[in-house]
């Protein structure tokens, strides 16, 4: 083997004559290295990497048809990032133009909103929050449908 052997591009080949399929043969291969018949060899498009003329018309297919909604996504950011600086502006030009009065009362601490803290209740709690009627659904009603032993209505009149 001489050192400037280089492994092109592989390709699967389908042979007519001999009803086969050659795997992984160079790709300028043109005739059928078991029966060396020309006609009727043919090279199989299957390798996942191949792109096939039908790929490139759907990738430019897809382009036209997404460009118009990529274009509008970006002027939307433009948008919100120009939005942002003039507020950034609009507030820095506000301070600056207000009263002593006006800047310590901006710098006075505000009330914050109370967070809310989630109340850990266990199940017995929370049953016996609960009224006698609508314990009475749960346990006729939501916990079978939960569990999924549902009874026809009839089920009991029998
Ligand atoms: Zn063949």
């Amino acid at each position: 083997m001489s050192d400037t052997f280089v492994m092109g591009p592989r390709a699967d080949f389908a042979c007519k004559k001999c009803g086969d399929v050659i795997p992984d043969l160079p790709v300028a291969c043109v005739r059928c290295p078991i029966c060396n018949s020309k006609r009727g060899f043919f090279r199989l498009f299957n390798a996942v990497n191949v792109m096939s003329g039908k790929t490139y018309k759907v990738g430019k297919f897809l382009d036209k048809k997404l460009t118009p909604a990529l274009d509008l996504k970006s002027s939307k950011e433009q948008g919100a990032k120009r939005f942002e600086t003039a507020a950034q502006e609009a507030l820095e030009k506000a301070v600056e133009k207000a009263t002593p009065e006006q800047r310590a009362a901006a710098d006075m601490p505000v009330a914050k909103d109370v967070k809310y803290q989630p109340q850990m209740v266990g199940a017995a709690a929370a049953l016996g929050m609960l009224k006698p009627h609508e314990r009475a659904d749960n346990r006729q009603y939501i916990w079978p449908a939960i569990k999924r032993h549902l009874k026809p209505i009839w089920h009991d009149k029998k």
